[in-house]
């Protein structure tokens, strides 16, 4: 059986877009070479000799006709496949080398053992490199050796896989005399010693003359074959040899594609960074929005829970007055009598549980010549149970002096270091509040600021005796209510509207004259808020992730129009269209990945700074920067995956034509 048997095979290039416009490049050729041929293809330019080459690799499918390559019929097998068998039997050596540019003559030459076995002998690597002369060489890149020695290692790398076949497109032709003639010998080199089937195409006839067979073709048909020497070494070809075509899962290759995509991005920095930035500035967009926005429920909540459970807060108001039913009304306070009626209902109805009255006033408190004014706030003692608010020394104030009115406070700690400048115990001095003096029964624990107000910067006293005796009226600022629990809020409001209502003496349709706050509703309005702006967040992030990966996207497609070349010589040393669709792919769900570790680190830095500098409530949520990262590798597969298909589908001697 023939190594290679071609039977009537044709090639038609199709010229533009016109049908009818088609060229003959090669007219029902019919070839058959044997295993140890050493054959030189010779015609003028133009005749089909490189078209002819290029089938014979598999590099291109013939328009017609059948080929058949060690008993498989390469016409009908799939494009893996082809790549299998080209990867196995076959070594190229082209007339430009065609070496990638930027990594060393050992790299190069290993490249077709990883696409093919996905490990590296090198052993195997660096044993035909020093077969070639080059072990002196092997870590230099192209641009660092002579024409002669890249064209070595490009030999090197056509034999590197043990092929059958090495096909040779003019590899001399860019080469001057002395070392055309070594690489020629070379190859006879390897002709003789590794069984080793010679197909090369050449102009010159000193070369021709040195083959055992010379083939001639002119205008895509084969004019002469002719036998020229006796056969040195040619054998039949064994009975179809095996080829494997199973794809093996490819750690190495992975491995390898991994550090090429790297080394690409390396190379391009600044052209990645801007490709990157829109998933950067997405990423960080996300999460450091939903960490303000975090801190702020965290915020909220906390206030919420300082505020006590289950509360809701009454204070008169004027009352809105309707269309034509214009009546003169006054504003009708809260008073003793409300607070009174207010009593009773807690007594007695099952909804309510507590309450307080407060009036709030300000007022200068004075202590040993310091003077300080501050907020000065009557309350009821159950004040101190519904607020939580603890003296963390001596003890709030009780009913009885409440009831007696008693010139007794407790203070905050910014009232406390005023007055005591942080010297002495409070408790039991006297101070005087609007010339009056009081007797400090308790000390407050420091709580911060709430809405942006100092919540220690108050001085509490008993709330009939601020009524009374400080601001001299007869009403207070504000009813605290507790229900009994979150059920019994609404209903608890309702007894409370009633009761006001008819206390104050509204008929119906009339509005109320006071105003009453549910805490409870407040945590709603904020998750509400939240909720809404989560969305607003989501949206805009969803917008700039897209922005980003069309910048992913425009960039792999220049990409790979850039390395067009290097897709064509990577797809005839034996990379798959899957292979070259990884490394493509590799290339943008990294620059994704890259992109969205960047945003993460700077979300939390800006978080870190927001925080300590000007004391911002962030919290960072796990599930958000898993998120924004698995957003930025969906981004990177879908918007990378365009060009990627794009790349491995190019065909292998288009791409190696492109100029
Ligand atoms: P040779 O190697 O003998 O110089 P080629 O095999 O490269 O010639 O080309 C044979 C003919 O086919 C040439 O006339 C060339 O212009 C034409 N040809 C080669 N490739 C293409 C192509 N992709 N599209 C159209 N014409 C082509």
């Amino acid at each position: 059986m023939a190594l290679i048997d071609i039977q009537n095979v044709s090639k038609i290039y199709q010229m533009g877009d016109d049908p009818k416009n088609i060229f003959t490049a090669l007219d029902k050729v019919s070839l058959s070479i044997d295993k140890g041929e050493y054959v030189a293809i010779i015609g003028p330019s133009g005749s089909g000799k490189s078209t002819l080459l290029q089938i014979i690799g598999l590099l291109d499918p013939p328009t017609s006709g059948s080929y058949k390559m060690v008993g498989y019929e390469t016409t009908e097998l799939s494009d893996n496949q082809v790549t299998h068998l080209r990867a196995q039997k076959i070594g190229f050596v082209f007339q430009m080398f065609n070496l990638l540019s930027r990594v060393s003559a050992k790299d190069n030459t290993l490249l077709p053992m990883i696409y093919q076995k996905g490990r590296v002998d090198h052993v195997r690597v660096e044993k035909v490199l020093a077969q070639l002369g080059m072990q002196d060489h092997m870590h230099h890149t192209p641009s660092q050796l002579s024409g002669g020695q890249q064209q070595r290692v490009a030999i090197a790398r056509a034999l590197v896989n043990q092929p059958e076949i090495i096909l040779a497109d003019e590899p001399t032709g860019n080469l001057p005399q002395k070392q055309a003639v070594e690489i020629i010998e070379e190859l006879e080199r390897l002709h003789r010693e590794e069984d080793i089937t010679l197909l090369i195409i050449t102009h010159s006839p000193e070369l021709a003359a040195r083959a055992d067979r010379v083939v001639e073709i002119v205008d895509g048909k084969i004019v002469k074959d002719q036998i020229q020497h006796t056969y040195r070494n040619r054998k039949q070809a064994e009975s179809p040899t095996e080829v494997k075509f199973k794809d093996r899962f490819n750690i190495r290759l992975w491995m390898q594609t991994t550090k090429m995509a790297l080394q690409t991005m390396l190379r391009n920095r600044i052209r990645t960074f801007l490709t990157m930035l829109g998933i950067i500035i997405g990423v960080f967009s996300v999460i450091s929005m939903l960490a303000i926005g975090e801190g702020a429920k965290k915020n909220v909540e906390h206030e919420l829970r300082r505020l006590g459970s289950n509360l809701f807060r009454v204070n008169s108001q004027w009352p809105k007055i309707k269309g034509s039913a214009r009546q003169k009304r006054t504003i009708t306070r809260l008073n003793a009598k409300d607070l009174h009626a207010l009593r009773q209902l807690v007594q007695s109805n099952p909804y309510l549980k507590d309450f307080a009255a407060t009036y709030e006033g300000k007022g200068t408190a004075t202590f040993e010549g310091y003077s300080y004014s501050t907020k000065i706030i009557g309350v009821s003692p159950s004040y101190e149970r519904l607020r939580g608010n603890y003296p963390s020394h001596g003890r709030f104030f009780n009913e009885q002096e409440n009831e007696n009115q008693e010139r007794v406070c407790v203070i905050g700690q910014t009232v406390y270091k005023q007055l005591f400048k942080n010297q002495e115990n409070p408790i039991g001095r006297s101070i005087k509040i609007e010339n009056r003096n009081f007797r400090v029964v308790g000390l407050l624990p420091s709580n911060g600021t709430s809405w942006g107000g100092d919540v220690d910067d108050v001085v509490y006293v008993p709330v009939e005796t601020a009524v009374h005796r400080i601001f001299g009226e007869d009403f207070y600022t504000f009813f605290y209510i507790q229900a009994k629990d979150e059920l019994a809020i609404k209903p608890a409001i309702k007894e409370v509207e009633t009761l006001l209502r008819s206390r104050h003496g509204m008929s119906k349709g009339m509005s109320d004259d006071f105003a009453i706050k549910n805490y409870g509703e407040m945590k709603d309005t904020v998750d509400q808020v939240s909720g809404t702006m989560l969305k607003l967040i989501l949206i805009v992030a969803l917008i700039s992730l897209i922005v980003g990966g069309i910048g992913i996207m425009n960039i792999m497609l220049v990409s790979v129009t850039e390395r067009t070349r290097e897709i064509g010589v990577r797809k005839a040393i034996g990379a798959k269209s899957r292979d070259i669709l990884n490394q493509f792919l590799v290339e943008s769900v990294l620059i994704g990945l890259v992109g969205g570790l960047v945003g993460v680190v700077i979300a939390f830095i800006a978080g870190f700074v927001l925080r300590s500098a000007m004391g911002w409530e962030i919290v960072f949520k796990p599930y958000g920067v898993i998120v924004a990262f698995l957003f930025s590798l969906f981004v990177g597969v879908f918007f990378g995956l365009y060009p990627a298909r794009k790349a491995a589908k190019l065909s292998p001697i288009k791409a190696l034509r492109y100029e």
